[in-house]
């Protein structure tokens, strides 16, 4: 492994990859059939469109850029006997001009199971095609979210958020910036995170799961007021969380590791790069960085924290104190 080159002047084709599906995306959740819906193993949600638009992404980037090692969501086991659900990803394919056959989709699902570190991986792609699945069905927040990883670094990202300002891509590549473009074309902009401080009677505005329970809500809200300031809750899951932040539409959001395994890369290493090439604080709870070379997980993190307005170290501070009162992190695992 390794060998994979990736012109990075080209990744402007990644780009235009993530604005087509998460437009074809739009439109097929418009018409998304009941029977398209079905649950994976695990007992997530999943749709027939999230295994269409990665077999879309995976071949589009496989052409443009050659065999890279990948790291993605879906696989065969997705929707795999579930014949409904199969025949609307195909019926999904065919409409959207895919030429792949059965043997591309099968590649598309075979190639993204990269599990190891990615630390010795020259270019690695890693696709979540719908974060936020359970949010593309009830109309809530998605967002279809590509990175590439630099052994190990994510260099570059591209996330679909159709549900923030309108409807825009945002990419960013390390060092130039993060860009929002219009997902119907247009412009770009320079996505720009505020640096300034909170007003005295400025509310924290505190990203929360839109299906939030009594005990997020709670938790979110002392979280907010541990800034010394009121706190709102802003509803949104999935990487677009993190653009609600990057856009000026929350101040922050966080994921805690809890006690669980690590969150896995899909979910956050786009955004990490992203919000980081904003402005926005991005880090862990002690302040570290967000170790994104381990493969599938977020092993070695507590958190993946994101915060505007100069807020990162007082909600870092505060999610390390409820992880030593709750007996989670990486204190509490060396101990065992
Ligand atoms: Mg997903």
């Amino acid at each position: 492994m390794g060998s994979s080159k990736i012109d990075l002047d080209d990744l402007d084709l990644a780009c235009d990859a993530v604005q087509d599906a998460t437009n074809l995306a739009i439109a097929a959740r418009r018409e998304l059939p009941p029977e398209a819906i079905v649950r994976k193993a695990d007992g997530s949600v999943v749709t027939a469109v999230d295994v269409a638009l990665q077999v879309l992404i995976l071949s589009r980037l496989e052409m443009d850029f050659g065999p890279v090692p990948t790291i993605a969501e879906e696989d065969l086991a997705s929707i795999g006997g579930k014949p409904a659900a199969e025949a609307h990803c195909r019926r999904l394919l065919a409409s959207w001009g895919y030429e792949g056959g059965e043997a591309g989709i099968q590649r598309a699902l075979t190639s993204g199971g990269l599990d190891a570190s990615t630390r010795g991986v020259e270019f690695a792609w890693v696709l979540d095609p719908i974060d936020g699945t359970q949010g593309f069905i009830d109309g809530d927040h998605w967002c279809p979210c590509l990175a590439l990883l630099r052994r190990g670094e994510v260099i570059f990202a591209s996330n679909g958020y159709p549900t923030v300002l309108g409807g825009m891509l945002l990419s960013a590549a390390k060092g130039k910036g993060a860009w929002w473009h219009p997902l119907v074309g247009g412009e770009s902009t320079r996505a720009e995170v505020s640096q300034a401080a909170l007003a005295p009677h400025e509310p924290v505005r505190v990203v929360a799961p839109a299906r939030a329970t009594p005990s997020q809500v709670r938790a979110r809200t002392e979280v907010g007021l541990a800034t010394g300031h009121a706190c709102e809750l802003v509803d949104s899951d999935s990487q677009a969380k993190y653009g609600h932040v990057i856009a000026g539409l929350a101040d922050v959001a966080y994921s805690r590791r809890g006690g669980g395994p690590g969150k896995y890369i899909w979910d956050h290493a786009g955004a990490v790069l992203l919000a980081r090439e904003a402005g926005a604080w991005v880090g862990d709870t002690d302040g570290s960085d967000i170790d994104c070379s381990l493969g599938r997980r977020l092993g070695r993190n507590d958190a993946v924290i994101c915060a505007a307005r100069g807020l990162g170290p007082v909600i870092a501070a505060e999610l390390a104190a409820r992880d030593r009162a709750e007996g989670f992190g990486r204190h509490a695992r060396a101990d065992t």
